[in-house]
């Protein structure tokens, strides 16, 4: 099954200190309408099933993000909306936003939450989302991002006083989370696989993660520009490329312990700083790109 992260545009409303998208210029980048209708039949030509509206805040667009999630019911491709919920000011208006959504064919919305969007945005328009979701029949859940410090209790209480459907997001130590302090943590010896849905920038440059390593320096991620290249094309090098396949295979934690790092710090990183720490250091790379996973594939139980 193929998914994709679809980043209409990387502008957004408010800037949360732990933000992984953004920019280092304060310009935001953005899509011709006509051009992503275009990409969405290519991506469902493609055999793509399912589309995230990602990157900035998509309600800005809210009446593109309309046509855009028509487009894809018609094509049969499930739909997602990532939000910070700064729209859903009163229950009445955010159920008539809702209500059209799910008319167009919404599938899911993804409310962002955590003590730095809420910094931004006041909690109650996340309960108004979220309660808009239930009356209009559109699925939801919270993202709770979180560093899991106690600071984050009262946060997580208030998702349960109120009965919400949320899951914990470790925040990634990328983009503005790069200046906080790494917090060390030891958990199991874990594999860290990872699924790896490809992200699709405004800019129409593709790359093979959704997350952080779409903002790696060493551009390991990055599979090319649709402008260069089909869909087609592009989602097959993400699927071919056997350090890629390690990575969804073995996960990065046998990758770490291949390139020599002790398994007493690897317990120490979560999944995507792990994978920093190996495909964000030109060295590391060089030595995993010429064994090309050959050799490492060896190294699993
Ligand atoms: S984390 Fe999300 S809501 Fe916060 S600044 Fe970044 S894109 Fe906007
Ligand atoms: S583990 Fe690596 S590939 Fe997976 S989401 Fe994190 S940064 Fe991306």
């Amino acid at each position: 099954m193929r998914n994709i992260a679809f980043g209409y545009s990387t502008r957004c409303n408010i800037k949360c200190a732990h933000c992984v998208a953004a920019e280092a210029t304060p310009d935001y980048k953005k899509m011709e309408l006509a051009k992503v209708k275009e990409i969405i039949r290519d991506l469902a030509l493609a055999g793509v099933t399912g589309i995230s509206f990602i990157a900035g805040e998509p309600f800005i667009y809210y009446d593109d993000l309309l046509e855009m999630v028509s487009l894809c019911r018609e094509k049969n491709i499930y739909t997602r909306i990532v939000t910070n919920s700064f729209w859903a000011k009163t229950a009445e208006k955010t159920e008539q936003m809702l209500e059209t959504l799910k008319q167009c064919g919404l599938s899911q919305l993804r409310l962002s939450y955590s003590r730095w969007h809420q910094q931004h945005v006041p909690r109650h328009n996340v309960l108004n989302a979220a309660h808009g979701c239930m009356k209009t029949g559109i699925d939801y859940f919270v993202s709770f991002v979180t560093d899991f410090s106690e600071e984050d209790d009262a946060y997580e209480q208030f998702l349960r006083d109120n009965k919400l459907r949320f899951f914990p997001e470790p925040v990634i130590y990328a983009g503005r989370a790069d200046a906080f302090a790494r917090k060390a943590i030891f958990t199991d010896y874990q594999e860290n696989r990872c699924a790896m849905n490809p992200y699709l920038a405004p800019d129409l440059s593709m790359y093979a993660c959704c997350d952080a390593g779409s903002h790696f320096n060493t551009e390991f991620f990055l599979l090319g520009n649709l402008q260069d290249n089909t869909v087609e094309q592009l989602f097959s090098k993400s699927e071919s490329n056997p350090l890629y396949n390690c990575i969804r295979t073995m996960g990065v934690t046998a990758i770490a312990s291949f390139t020599g790092m002790k398994a007493r710090d690897i317990v120490t990183y979560r999944k995507c700083e792990l994978c920093k720490r190996l495909f964000d250091s030109p060295e590391t790379l060089k030595i995993l790109q010429e064994v090309r996973g050959f050799e490492l594939r060896r190294w699993v139980r």
